[in-house]
């Protein structure tokens, strides 16, 4: 495909729509003037995810739809482009993009900013790759819901013991938030839940959070994390800390400790790593982590029209000398603010400021009205934490619309019960259909129509 002509106004390249990217396009629109220059955002999904309430998404305390912003709704003077981008070659001034559909084409720009965050940090632990499922994003989300609940309907219709325990085992791998969140959210769910089976008692099932360190929820500080290792283990959870992953080939797990046990759900949350695209960009620095490099401006170091935020990048601490900025929500939003600050300086010719922000702290939430916190300073647990966990999250997530709808998803919690169906079959769509047309779709195996579509 031939390379779009260039618009008069230089064109920003947003690389990423997530945090980073959605924050940055939004002041970009609001500060540029008409014609100053067109904003274009590649990212392959449609909608920023709120990483943050994905285990309340996953235990259906909120609806997922409501945990993503819709770009195009938001974005209303950017152009969007569903695409991944492939490779970059900063001295062309040109980005390789694989869109949605269609072969891949060039894309030419005059300024790039670098947003795409970061991508789970796997190790090549047999089986895992086949059995194992991250929690970074809305489809994984709503898939351990489905998982979790359909893995009750599993125990609770056989009468093989050894089957009825593998699917009441859930092993979690990694004590990070986003791994300690989810388990201690879907804990709660699938407990919740056994009160509308015969057949399975809260006891009956088994959790287990692998942790390769001696501590798990660093984010919280030494006690707090402390408190939330007390409090799962009194929630029955099986935390293993100091043990890792060694296998998981057909669903048998295998820790460093010697356990072995059988699961269908497997979660693996041990660490990110900078997204691998950025291995294919050329003319922008990286260190050994494969981050981007950065000054405190954001400006990708010695190199002009090039700027990077977030997970994806490497960038000083100036509130903790000698450090780094943190892969956080909280630094990914404020240093996308600088960062379109700065270009719109740029543009104009006026003075770039540097990033300075001293990390608040963290809160963490453990299932309904359990959670810890962090912040200023100040401990906070239980009931506290937790009310602050969903006030803090409520004052970030973007735009009014989603805010309004997630007070409501709230809000109808308080006076109906949690929502338990599985719709696990919803990934396959096509089955009841190909089976009333008489093709064979009993083995589960992925239908003709499925298998064509993906
Ligand atoms: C479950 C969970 C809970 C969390 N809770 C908290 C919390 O409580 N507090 C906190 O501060 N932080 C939290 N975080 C971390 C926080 O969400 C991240 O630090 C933040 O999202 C980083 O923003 P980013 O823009 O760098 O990356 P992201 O928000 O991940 O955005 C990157 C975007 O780039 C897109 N992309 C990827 N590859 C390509 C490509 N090749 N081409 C185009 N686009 C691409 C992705 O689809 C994505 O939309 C949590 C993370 C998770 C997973």
């Amino acid at each position: 495909m031939s390379t779009p002509v260039t618009p008069k106004a230089p064109r920003i390249l947003v690389l990423g729509g997530g945090y980073v990217g959605l924050y940055t396009a939004l002041r970009l629109q609001s500060k540029l003037r008409a014609g100053e220059a067109t904003v274009t955002v590649v990212e392959p999904r449609s909608y920023m995810t709120y990483q943050p309430f994905l285990p309340e998404a996953s235990a259906g305390s909120l609806s997922p739809r409501h945990v993503v912003v819709p770009l195009r709704r938001v974005l209303k003077k950017c152009e969007i482009i569903n695409a991944r981008v492939v490779a970059l070659d900063h001295t062309a001034r040109t980005a390789r993009l694989d869109p949605i559909d269609g072969p891949e084409y060039d894309l030419a720009y005059d300024i790039v900013v670098v947003a795409l965050g970061s991508v789970a940090r796997t190790l090549p632990i047999p089986g895992l790759a086949d059995e194992g499922v991250g929690f970074k994003t809305i489809e994984e989300a709503i898939y351990l819901r489905n998982q979790i609940l359909n893995c009750l309907d599993v125990a609770e219709s056989t009468d093989d013991l050894a089957r009825r325990r593998r699917a009441l085992t859930f092993c979690f791998v990694g004590g990070g938030y986003a791994g300690v969140e989810a388990l201690a959210e879907l804990e709660d769910l699938a407990r919740d839940a056994t009160k509308y089976y015969k057949k399975i008692t809260p006891e009956d099932l088994r959790f287990v959070l692998v942790e390769a360190s001696d501590r798990i929820l660093p984010e919280v500080g030494p006690d707090m994390g402390e408190y939330t290792l007390l409090q799962l283990s009194e929630r029955n959870i099986d935390i293993r800390l100091k043990t890792r992953l060694e296998s998981c080939t057909n669903g048998v797990v295998t820790l460093s400790d010697g356990t072995t046990f059988e699961s269908d759900t497997i979660v693996w949350t041990a660490g990110v790593k900078a997204n691998p695209a950025l291995t294919n960009f050329a003319g922008l620095p990286t260190d050994e982590r494969g981050k981007v490099r950065c000054d405190a401006t954001l400006q990708v170091t010695g190199v002009e029209g090039a700027w990077g935020a977030g997970d994806n990048a490497a960038v000083p601490d100036l509130a903790n000398p000698g450090k780094e900025t943190g892969p956080s929500a909280q630094h990914a939003v404020r240093q996308a603010k600088r960062l379109a600050d700065n270009i719109v300086a740029t543009l104009r010719g006026g003075e770039v400021k540097e990033y300075r922000h001293k990390y608040v702290g963290s809160v963490a939430s453990l299932g309904l009205h359990k959670g810890v916190a962090q912040v200023y300073g100040i401990k906070l647990k239980g009931w506290p934490a937790w009310f602050m966990h969903r006030t803090y999250h409520l004052s970030r997530v973007p735009t009014l619309n989603r805010k309004l709808r997630v007070v409501t998803d709230w809000t109808l919690a308080l006076f109906f019960k949690r929502e338990i169906v599985s719709l696990g079959s919803i990934s396959m769509p096509f089955h009841e259909f190909e089976a009333a047309a008489g093709v064979n779709t009993s083995t589960g195996a992925l239908s003709t129509h499925e298998a064509a579509r993906r």
